[in-house]
């Protein structure tokens, strides 16, 4: 991937088989996504509005990124990435300047996927001016993206994906027509998204037969596709920690690695 501060492009590799579960909200993307990135001019053809804006929100690591990049990959689009936090860390006018270099890039090259991680904080409900009547940074990037956002009206190719644990933080503005018309809530895996995500992460792992992924998935309740990878990845390492001649990882490598963690939903509250 082509990096410029702030900014990664590529072209994703990761496809919908990549991710466990999410059947539904698997769907409505490619409908949302695929169709008028691959067939622009179906769309006006029929005189047809494609969404533009797409808020994807719900706990962190159950796969709001990995879904934004699947959806790039089947519809073949340049992905480029801005960090709503590193956007905000940035010098006076730098981070609004890094907002409209992505929209003029995204059109040279559509069709294009711009992904917001951490969207709250560049999009953070307003306050109002402050007492000099000067804008603050947020607000200035918010207003940027709000004109960028605006201009897409006669850009072909160009969606917009947003992720949030916080859609509530979100400006109004932002949810109006046109801008983000389409918002997801990405659900932590239920028992069968687990027992597909774990297939997913060990199914270039060599594992013994008396592992039982059903039977984890049972017993991983609260954890998110996240810490379900890690698991997967840290019973390899147990593995060969016991023995670096190893050949397979066991039941038991995943038992250890399971009862040492604590999945990060319990303590936190779902929005
Ligand atoms: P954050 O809010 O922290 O940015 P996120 O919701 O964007 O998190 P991702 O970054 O997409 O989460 O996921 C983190 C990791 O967990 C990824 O490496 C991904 O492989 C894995 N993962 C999460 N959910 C799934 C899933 N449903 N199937 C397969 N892997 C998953």
């Amino acid at each position: 991937p082509s990096i410029t501060r702030g900014v990664t492009v590529e072209i994703p590799k990761i496809s919908w088989d990549d991710i466990g579960g999410l059947n539904d909200l698997k769907k409505k993307l490619k409908q949302a996504v695929e169709w008028p990135l691959k067939h622009s001019e179906a769309f006006s053809r029929l005189g047809v509005t494609p969404v533009r804006g797409i808020l994807l929100h719900g706990p962190p690591g159950c796969s709001k990124t990995t879904l934004a990049k699947a959806a790039a990959h089947a519809a073949q689009a340049s992905f480029f990435s801005l960090s709503g936090a590193e956007l905000f860390s940035m010098y006076v006018g730098e981070g609004e300047a890094l907002l409209r270099n992505t929209f003029h890039r995204a059109r040279l090259v559509a069709p294009s996927i711009i992904f917001f991680d951490e969207a709250d904080v560049i999009a953070a409900k307003r306050r109002g001016t402050g007492s000099s009547g000067s804008t603050t940074v947020g607000e200035r990037l918010l207003s940027t993206l709000l004109t960028e956002m605006d201009g897409l009206e006669e850009a072909k190719g160009i969606l917009v994906l947003a992720a949030t644990n916080r859609p509530h933080a979100i400006d109004a503005a932002l949810m109006r027509p046109g801008r983000f018309d389409l918002v997801l809530y990405v659900p932590p895996p239920d028992l069968e998204a687990r027992y597909e995500i774990l297939c997913v992460h060990t199914c270039g792992m060599k594992i013994d037969d008396d592992v039982d992924l059903k039977k984890i998935a049972q017993e991983t309740e609260r954890f998110t596709g996240a810490e379900l990878e890690g698991l997967c990845r840290e019973a390899g390492i147990v593995a060969l920690r016991e023995n670096i001649t190893a050949t397979v990882i066991h039941n038991r490598h995943f038992q250890t690695v399971k009862s040492s963690l604590n999945p990060a939903l319990t303590s936190q509250k779902i929005d």
